[in-house]
Parts: C-alpha cells; sequence; structure tokens
C-alpha cells in the first residue's frame, strides 16, 4: 500500500507554541500554581490528558464571562488563555483579582482581534465570516464590542442588517474554507461594493486545505486524523470527502476499521492544526505495515 503523508499535518505552529509554552510553565517552579487552562487548550483528548499529568487543569467556559468569573474566584494561581484568544474582559477581571495571566493566542488570531478592534473604533459595522459558537469567534465578536454580525453560510449575506451609508469590515475565522470566504465576500463586495475584506483566513488553513484537496485526488482513500471538536480538521474532511467519498475521519488508530482498507492501494493522510504528530505517526506506520 503507498501512503503518502500531507506535509503540513499536524500541529501548526500556533498550537504548537501554546502546547510547548503550557508544557514549560508546568515544569517552571517560579509560575503561580496551580494553572488553569481557559477551555481545550487543543481539541485533542490525547494532548489533554498529557497536560493534566503535568498538573495543568481545564476550565470549562462556553463563552460566557459571567462564569468564568465565579470559577475565577477559586484557587487559581495562573491562568492559560489558549491559541484561539479570547475577549479583552478576561485579562481586566483576572488583572482585578490578581491572577497571572499566560496568553498563548495565536499571532494570527491576535491580527484579526485587532483589525476589529481597529475597524470598530472607526466606526464600520464589523462582519465576522465563521462558526457563531467558536471560541476564536467569540473573541473577535468581543473585541468589536459585541456589536460585529456573523455569518457562517453565502445564504446569511442576505440577513445581514446593515444601513446603506455604514462603512463595513469583514474578517474571518483563521480556520475558515478559504474558497468559502471567498464566496461569502463575493456576495457581501455585491450587496456592498464599498466593504473592506480584510485577509485574516491562516496561511497554514489554505495549504492545508488545497494540499487535503490534492490528497483526495490521487489516493484512492483519505484519512483526516483530528477530533470531532477541531473545525479545521472538519473543514479538512468536507473539501476531501466532496473529492473523494472513500474518506474517513479518524481521532486516533483505534478508529481505523479493517474493512476501510479492502482493496486499497494508495492512501492519504492528513491531520488538523490540533492533531499531535504522534498519533499521524502511529496511524503511517501502521498503514505502511500493511505492504
Ligand atoms: S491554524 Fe493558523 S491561526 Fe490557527 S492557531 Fe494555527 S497557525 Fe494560528
Amino acid at each position: 500500500m503507498k501512503v503518502t503523508l500531507s506535509k503540513y499535518a499536524g500541529f501548526c505552529d500556533g498550537v504548537n507554541r501554546a502546547y510547548e509554552k503550557v508544557r514549560e510553565i508546568a515544569l517552571d517552579p517560579r509560575v503561580k500554581k496551580p494553572i488553569f487552562v481557559l477551555g481545550s487548550l487543543v481539541h485533542n483528548n490525547d494532548v489533554i490528558k498529557k497536560i493534566e499529568k503535568l498538573g495543568v487543569k481545564k476550565i470549562d467556559f462556553n463563552g460566557s464571562i459571567s462564569e468564568v468569573v465565579d470559577k475565577l474566584n477559586g484557587e487559581i494561581g495562573t491562568l492559560v488563555i489558549t491559541a484561539h484568544g479570547i475577549g479583552p474582559k478576561i485579562f481586566e477581571i483576572a488583572k482585578e483579582k490578581g491572577i497571572n495571566v499566560v496568553d498563548t493566542t495565536c499571532p494570527k488570531v491576535i491580527k484579526a482581534q485587532r483589525l476589529a478592534k481597529i475597524f470598530f473604533g472607526r466606526g464600520y459595522q464589523l462582519v465576522i465570516v465563521g462558526e457563531e459558537k467558536h471560541k476564536e469567534v467569540q473573541g473577535i465578536y468581543r473585541w468589536a464590542d459585541k456589536k460585529a454580525q456573523i455569518i457562517s453560510s453565502v445564504e446569511d449575506v442576505e440577513n445581514l442588517d446593515i444601513k446603506d451609508n455604514q462603512k463595513i469590515a469583514v474578517v474571518s475565522q483563521t480556520t475558515q474554507n478559504k474558497d468559502f470566504v471567498d464566496r461569502v465576500t463575493e456576495k457581501i463586495i455585491a450587496r456592498y461594493p464599498e466593504a473592506e475584506i480584510l485577509d485574516t483566513v491562516c496561511l497554514t488553513t489554505k495549504n492545508r486545505q488545497e494540499e487535503v484537496a490534492q490528497l483526495a485526488r490521487e489516493n484512492d482513500l483519505v484519512f483526516v486524523v483530528g477530533s470531532a471538536e477541531s473545525s479545521n480538521s472538519n473543514r479538512l474532511w468536507e473539501i476531501a470527502k466532496n473529492i473523494n467519498n472513500n474518506t474517513h475521519f479518524i481521532e486516533r488508530l483505534a478508529d481505523i476499521k479493517e474493512e476501510w482498507l479492502e482493496n486499497i492501494e494508495c492512501v492519504g493522510i492528513t491531520g488538523g492544526a490540533s492533531s499531535p504528530q504522534w498519533v499521524i505517526k502511529d496511524v503511517v506506520k501502521y498503514l505502511e505495515r500493511l505492504n
């Protein structure tokens, strides 16, 4: 069996940076303990278990700052902000309560947040293209003082409620499908020709998406390694599945069903930005041994 591994599979720079930072502070006696991560550091259970073993705990977070405020009243030494980022309020609250904050927001997400803040401050109506409930989108929304309109489909453009003379700026969730964002922004421009389109799709995401399309075209079967919670892994699966119906979403090696591999000669493998290299390697090794 021929096995082709995506050169972009596995942790992206932003996730790797967050993961390494958390490992570093967990082992550093100078960092205030206990350490809590606000939400999932990475949408991957194996990674979460690894950092739990280092004594790092998770605070469940669904975007509601008021819930977090209550939890912050407990014994928190250090609070980690994940690569997905968060709104500005949490930094203020943590400061008031004397909680040490370690911010691992990905620089590309910070760019989207800052653009949201700047354009909102200049009087623009901000439009965010992304999944409304996603943590990154919720963070960007808060940097525009919760006044942004969020759209998640081309059809949603019809529902935008914007006055004729209002200036518009559009940002997108960094992990959105670039083609989808292009289709949405084309429709926005058709309706509001003066809209400012701010390119915030992460290049890592774009490269992965282009490559998975190629893997889907060139292989009998494609495995996308990721967690069901991972937005970018789901996008990869959608892209590959549209091209090659023999595409399977797996979280780890144990999810592979032997019957999927009957009469298969070549397999393409990719993984989302939150899929650790060690999980992807297990899958590659297993398939290579079938030769
Ligand atoms: S996918 Fe891109 S924007 Fe998101 S964390 Fe990774 S590098 Fe940053």
